[in-house]
């Protein structure tokens, strides 16, 4: 009988490697045309003879034609918006109107204004945030991760699971398997990331674009559409329960984002006693979102667990596999411990 059942679960796990093993191109979640409304707008805000330069939005999608917009006085700023609206699409154009505020999007021009006041008027146009950091070359004493040719600096567990590369030289996760983690184990380092979230506008929270880059494979930088959301501790560019990022730098799905991260592990003495905290500094599409960030203990999804203890040994860097096929590419790191010098801190000394 358990011969059986070893077989039968051999035949399926052969079965399901040849099914996944068909994966290789872009889900319906990564449409080739881009998203009506959805994105960043910029503009202009006219009220009589008052002029407001930086009146800005961002359109999120919600499913059925439905959208929330935020309109903001300027993007990427932590800072309240000026009004947070549902929007229904009606005859192609998306528009809403609450007795006070009134907007419509039409192709590539969206205007509106305040009913109060006669004059009020505004009119913006999509914008595209690019990360300076996108495409970034790894420096000579970079170990290359995914250069979109292969797999070779990485494991994966459980064993015989998976992720897809693409024909298109993406690294995708797969949802229906577990993490991926680095052959080599690291303490200090320098990690250069490129990530995109899928386009799933009926999915909410944790459940929408969710992975997560792990350094010394237990503290989690946060990956998931978060775009046009309050930047939380469990949002993109937080560290995990740890720390939120200071402005939610997140990019609307589809859109290719950066982590620029920089650790460095936590400090112990000859006995094994802590001596100083990791600390980790994270640029997210360019901007500092963590700066030299203590942290006290390794992230944990499950709130009730106990807090795991500062680790002492090297790890392996680790890409979650949280629900959704969010896609990679371009990764590169510096093993600041065993790059030949001992170095110190690059950019932030310590304080
Ligand atoms: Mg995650």
């Amino acid at each position: 009988m358990k011969t059986q059942v070893i077989i039968v679960f051999f035949i399926l796990t052969a079965v399901g490697s040849v099914a996944m093993g068909g994966e290789n191109t872009n889900p319906p979640a990564f449409p080739e045309t881009p998203v009506a409304f959805m994105g960043d707008w910029v503009g202009t805000w006219e009220v009589g003879e008052e002029k407001h330069p930086e009146i800005a939005a961002q359109v999120i999608a919600q499913g059925s034609d439905e959208y929330q917009i935020i309109l903001v006085s300027k993007l990427y700023v932590r800072t309240p918006p000026i009004l947070t609206i549902t929007a229904k699409v009606i005859d192609g154009s998306l528009g809403f109107d609450d007795g006070f505020f009134w907007g419509e999007i039409t192709g590539d021009t969206f205007v509106g204004g305040k009913r109060d006041e006669d004059s009020s008027a505004f009119q913006m146009k999509p914008f595209t945030l690019q990360s300076p950091s996108l495409g970034a070359k790894p420096p000579w004493n970079a170990i290359v991760l995914f250069d979109g040719s292969n797999f070779t600096q990485w494991k994966r567990f459980p064993r015989g699971a998976f992720w897809n590369i693409l024909e298109t030289g993406i690294l995708q996760a797969n949802p229906k398997l577990g993490a991926i983690e680095t052959n080599r184990k690291f303490k200090d380092c320098k990690l250069h990331l490129e990530f995109r979230t899928p386009y799933l506008p009926e999915a909410r929270g944790q459940n929408r674009g969710n992975s997560g880059v792990f350094v010394q494979d237990y503290y989690e930088v946060q990956i998931l559409d978060s775009y046009g959301l309050q930047g939380y501790w469990n949002e993109c560019g937080a560290i995990y329960r740890i720390s939120a990022p200071y402005v939610n730098m997140c990019l609307p799905p589809l859109q290719w984002q950066t982590y620029d991260i920089e650790f460095r592990a936590a400090r112990f003495d000859r006995r094994g006693k802590l001596k100083e905290n990791a600390r980790m500094t994270v640029i997210h599409n360019g901007v500092v979102v963590q700066k030299d960030q203590k942290i006290l203990h390794g992230t944990s999804g499950d709130a009730k667990s106990p807090p795991v203890s500062p680790i002492k040994t090297p790890e392996p860097l680790h890409l979650q596999a949280h629900g959704n096929c969010v896609q990679f590419r371009n990764i590169w790191i510096r093993d600041l411990t065993n790059n030949g010098v001992k170095r110190k801190h690059q950019l932030y000394s310590k304080r």
